[in-house]
C-alpha cells in the first residue's frame, strides 16, 4: 500500500469539486509537513495534497505548486517577495490592534513572526466570520505586493496584507506571514516538491483507470520531471503540460526553449593533473581555458527578434549587457536563425586587446546600462552551443556541438571569441596549457569529456564530465567555497568603525539551514570593509534565525547577526573537524562539523543567491577528498 493513497484517503480537509482550493486546506498540509523531518513523510503529505488538487481543482495546481515552493514565478521573471520585519510588524499591529512594542517583544521570544501573527490574530475577538481565503486569492495578492513600487508603496502593501490577515483563521496567519517573508520554513526543499508532483501525477493517472499507481512509474516520472525541469525550469509551462498530456509524455511536450534559461552545467573541482588523467583514463577529453568573468547564457530567436542574456542564476541580464545584445548580428553567420550559447563575459581592454581581471568587470553597473556610457567593455568567450536553429543539442556530443559552434558563428575581435582549447593530452602538455592559460589572464582550465554519451550537456548538474583545474588552488582544498555571511564581530584598532571579522556558513538544501563554517578576518581591504559595513548593517537582525545552525556558546557568538543576503568567495588552506562549527555535521556523521583553516576573502559573488552557496554535501566531499589525499590528520590535529 502506498502511503500516498492512505493519506489522501484520510485527508479530512476536502472541498467541493471545481471550487477554489481553500487556503486553510493548504495550511493544514503545511502544518503536517512542519511537524516532521522525515523526507518520505513530507513527500507523502505534499503529494497527497497535490493529488487532491489535481482531482478537485486542476486549474489551481500551478498556484499550489508555487505556494509550496514559496516563489511567485520562474527565476528569470525576477518577481520576488521577501518583506522585511518592519513592514510585517506594522501590518500585524494595524490589523490586530496590538502595539509595536508588544509585537516586538513576542517576536524576541519566539523568533518567528508567523507565530506572532497567528497568536495575535487568534487572541483577538472577531465580530463576524470573514470570507475564507483561497490559495489562488492569496497567490494573486502576493504577486501584487511584490510588484508594488513607487510612492506610498509601503502603505499599499500593508493595506493588502491587512485585508488578508483579517480573513485568516487558525494557522493561516502563521504561514501567510512566512510566505510574505519569503521563507516558509517547513523543511520543504524544491526537489521534494518535484518528487511529490511526480507521485501525485502518476497516482492521478492511475486513478482515472481505476488502477493502483505503479511504483516503477513513479520513479520514472520523477526522473523525467527532474530532467525536464533542469532543461526548461518553469512550472508555468511544465504544469499545464502535465495536466494536458500527462507526466510520462513530458519529455515530448516540454523541451529546451529559447528565452527560457536552462540551469547551467557545473564542474567538479580537482586538485591535480593526475586526478584529471585518472578520471578520463583512455577516454577522449579536451582542455579549455577557464575564463574569469561572469557566466552568460545568450538566447536568440531571429523570427521574433528576441535576444536575452541570462546569468548563472537565470536572472535576465539583457539590460546590463546591451553591448552583447547589439553585437549578436556581427558574430552570427547567415544560416544562424536561433540559438542558445553558453559563454563567459570577460572584461576587455580595447586599447591593448587584452583580458582584464574579474575585479574590473565587477565595477560595471548592473542595471539600466546605456550602451554609450559603458566604460568596462566585455568580450564574450563562447564555450558551448546548446540549441541551434530549432534543435536542442543537449544530447549531442561535445565535439559535434563545438563543430556547429565554429561553423555557425564567427569571431569578432574584442567582442566575441571561441574558448581556446586543446584536445586530449598527457601530463606535460596539460601543465604547459595550464601555465599558458594563466599567462593569458585565465583562472586555469576546464577539462571536459569530448565524445560519446557522457559528453552531452547536463543542465544543473555538477558533473564528473566537466572538471575544473584552477591554478591557484592546486594545493590545499582544490577549489574556493562560496559562503553566506550570517554574523560579524566588531573591529579593533584601525577597524573600530566597521566589522573586523565575520561568521560564515554553508547552506544545507535538505534542511534549509545555514551551517556555520568559519570566522573570517583576512583578505579585506579598508575600502571593502567600509562598504561591507554600509551594506550589511542594514541587514542586522535581533537574534539568529531559527534556521541557523551554530554553537550555542557565547564565547564564539558574533556581536551581530545578519539576515542571509550575501555570498562571498573564500579560499582556505584546508578543512578540519571542529566542535564549534556545524558545516556538514550530519553529512559526515562524525559528531563534529567541518571548519576552514586560514580562510581568506576573495570577492563578493553577487551572481549567486544564498541558496546557491556551497552546500553541506560539497563541504563533506571536499573534506573527504582531502582525507583520501592524506591531508586530514594534520589539519585535524592542528585544530584540536
Ligand atoms: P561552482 O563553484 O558552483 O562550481 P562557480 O560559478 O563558482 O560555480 P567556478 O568554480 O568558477 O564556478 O567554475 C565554473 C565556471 O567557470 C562556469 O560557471 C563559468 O562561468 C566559468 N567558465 C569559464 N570558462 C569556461 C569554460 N571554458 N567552460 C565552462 N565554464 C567556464
Amino acid at each position: 500500500e502506498l502511503p500516498l493513497a492512505k493519506i489522501a484517503f484520510d485527508n479530512d480537509s476536502s472541498w467541493p469539486r471545481n471550487s477554489p482550493v481553500p487556503y486553510a486546506a493548504l495550511c493544514a498540509t503545511f502544518e503536517k509537513i512542519e511537524a516532521t523531518t522525515k523526507r518520505l513523510e513530507i513527500i507523502s503529505y505534499c503529494s497527497a495534497f497535490l493529488f487532491q488538487v489535481l482531482d478537485l481543482s486542476p486549474s489551481s495546481f500551478l498556484t499550489v505548486v508555487y505556494l509550496f515552493i514559496n516563489r511567485l514565478g520562474p527565476d528569470y521573471e525576477g518577481v520576488e517577495i521577501g518583506l522585511g520585519e518592519a513592514i510585517l510588524m506594522k501590518a500585524i499591529g494595524e490589523c490586530t490592534g496590538r502595539s509595536l512594542a508588544q509585537i516586538r517583544a513576542d517576536y524576541r521570544t519566539t523568533g518567528d513572526l508567523g507565530t506572532v501573527a497567528r497568536d495575535s490574530r487568534n487572541n483577538q475577538p472577531t465580530m463576524f466570520k470573514p470570507k475564507p481565503l483561497t490559495a489562488d486569492g492569496v497567490f494573486k495578492n502576493l504577486k501584487e505586493i511584490a510588484k508594488i513600487t513607487g510612492s506610498q508603496s509601503q502603505a499599499k502593501k500593508v493595506g493588502i496584507i491587512n485585508k488578508m490577515l483579517a480573513a485568516c483563521q487558525g494557522n493561516e496567519a502563521k504561514y501567510l506571514v512566512r510566505s510574505l517573508e519569503g521563507k516558509l520554513r517547513i523543511h520543504l526543499a524544491e526537489k521534494t516538491v518535484l518528487s511529490a508532483i511526480a507521485q501525485a501525477a502518476v497516482s492521478f493517472e492511475a486513478k482515472k483507470t481505476n488502477k493502483r499507481p505503479d511504483p516503477a512509474n513513479i520513479v520514472k516520472a520523477e526522473e523525467i520531471l527532474r530532467a525536464v525541469y533542469s532543461e526548461m525550469p518553469t512550472y508555468d509551462l511544465i504544469i499545464p503540460a502535465i495536466i494536458k498530456d500527462g507526466i510520462m509524455k513530458l519529455r515530448e511536450s516540454c523541451q529546451l526553449t529559447p528565452c527560457v534559461p536552462l540551469k547551467p552545467m557545473l564542474a567538479k573541482p580537482t586538485k591535480s593533473i593526475t586526478e584529471v588523467l585518472d578520471r578520463f583514463s583512455d577516454q577522449k577529453f579536451t582542455c579549455e581555458y577557464k575564463y574569469d568573468g561572469e557566466r552568460a547564457q545568450i538566447h536568440y530567436v531571429a523570427e521574433t527578434g528576441t535576444t536575452r542574456v541570462y546569468s548563472r542564476n537565470s536572472e535576465d541580464m539583457s539590460a546590463k549587457y546591451p553591448d552583447i545584445v547589439s553585437a549578436i548580428p556581427r558574430f552570427i553567420t547567415e544560416q544562424t536563425t536561433s540559438f542558445v550559447l553558453d559563454c563567459e563575459a570577460v572584461a576587455w581592454d580595447r586599447e591593448t586587446n587584452r583580458i582584464l581581471p574579474f575585479q574590473v568587470l565587477s565595477t560595471r553597473k548592473r542595471k539600466d546600462v546605456q550602451e554609450g556610457s559603458i566604460k568596462v567593455r566585455v568580450c564574450v568567450f563562447a564555450f558551448d552551443l546548446l540549441y541551434l536553429n530549432g534543435r536542442a543539442l543537449l544530447r549531442t556530443s561535445l565535439s559535434e556541438r563545438r563543430e556547429l559552434l565554429h561553423s555557425h558563428f564567427q569571431e569578432v575581435e574584442g567582442e566575441f571569441s571561441f574558448a581556446v582549447y586543446r584536445d586530449g593530452s598527457n601530463v606535460d602538455e596539460i601543465q604547459e596549457f595550464l601555465d599558458q592559460s594563466v599567462k593569458d589572464s585565465c583562472e586555469g582550465l576546464m577539462v571536459k569529456m569530448l565524445d560519446g554519451e557522457e559528453s552531452g550537456y547536463e543542465p544543473s548538474k555538477r558533473s564528473r564530465n566537466w572538471l575544473k583545474l584552477k591554478k591557484d588552488y592546486l594545493t590545499g582544498v582544490g577549489d574556493s567555497l562560496d559562503l553566506v555571511v550570517i554574523g560579524a564581530f566588531y573591529g579593533r584598532g584601525k577597524r573600530t568603525n566597521w566589522y573586523g571579522a565575520f561568521l560564515l556558513a554553508c547552506y544545507n538544501p535538505d534542511t534549509q539551514e545555514y551551517e556555520t563554517i568559519c570566522k573570517i578576518g583576512t583578505g579585506f581591504s579598508e575600502e571593502i570593509l567600509e562598504s561591507l559595513h554600509q551594506s550589511l548593517s542594514k541587514t542586522v537582525i535581533d537574534q539568529p534565525r531559527s534556521y541557523y545552525s551554530y554553537a550555542q556558546s557565547t564565547a564564539t557568538a558574533p556581536d551581530v547577526w545578519f539576515e542571509p543576503t550575501m555570498v562571498w568567495e573564500v579560499l582556505a588552506a584546508d578543512l578540519s573537524l571542529s566542535p564549534v562549527y556545524k558545516a556538514a555535521l550530519s553529512e559526515l556523521g562524525r559528531g563534529k562539523g567541518v571548519s576552514l583553516r586560514f580562510p581568506r576573502f576573495i570577492r563578493i559573488r553577487d551572481d549567486k543567491a544564498v541558496e546557491q552557496a556551497t552546500s553541506s554535501e560539497q563541504v563533506s566531499e571536499f573534506y573527504l577528498a582531502q582525507a583520501s589525499a592524506g591531508g586530514n590528520q594534520a589539519a585535524d590535529e592542528f585544530a584540536e
